[in-house]
């Protein structure tokens, strides 16, 4: 769907029914780009509306979308990005992902982050796009 934040077409991560009436539902939008948005629907038997997105209030991945909004500006940075900048960052991305389930089988998401984190071979703007693909994960493993 189009991020109204970004402005582009963005790929949804994930994508929950936050709210279901007699007369609507409201689906939660989680967007790769870290914003997420809200769209209701008419229930079937009214014409679709033409209701604009609101902004995301889901608690459970305020937090996570948060960082990972950080993550792709840090991303986007990666010429001018400083290694203090991305420790601050990858300090909360650990505490956000510490007790996030990762999808069964995998190593945990803190374990894998943590790892990433500490890589000797990566170099930063790699270790922003793996934590990136974490919080992607986490916001999935949330949803
Ligand atoms: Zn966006
Ligand atoms: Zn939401």
């Amino acid at each position: 769907m189009n991020c109204k934040t970004c402005a582009t077409e963005t790929k949804q991560i994930a994508a929950k029914t936050t709210f279901r009436g007699a007369s609507s539902a409201t689906k939660c939008h989680r967007l790769e780009c870290g914003h997420a948005w809200h769209v209701s629907t008419p229930a079937t038997g009214e014409a679709a509306g033409d209701n604009p997105p609101t902004p995301c209030s889901c608690g459970e991945i305020v937090t996570v979308n948060a960082l990972l909004v950080a993550g792709r500006q840090l991303a986007l940075a990666k010429d001018t990005l400083t290694d203090e900048d991305f420790r601050a960052w990858a300090k909360q991305v650990l505490e956000a992902l510490d007790g996030i389930p990762a999808e069964s089988g995998a190593p945990s998401l803190v374990r894998s982050a943590t790892t990433a984190t500490k890589s000797a071979v990566s170099s930063t703007s790699k270790k922003v796009v793996d934590l990136n693909a974490l919080l992607v994960r986490a916001v999935n493993a949330v949803s």
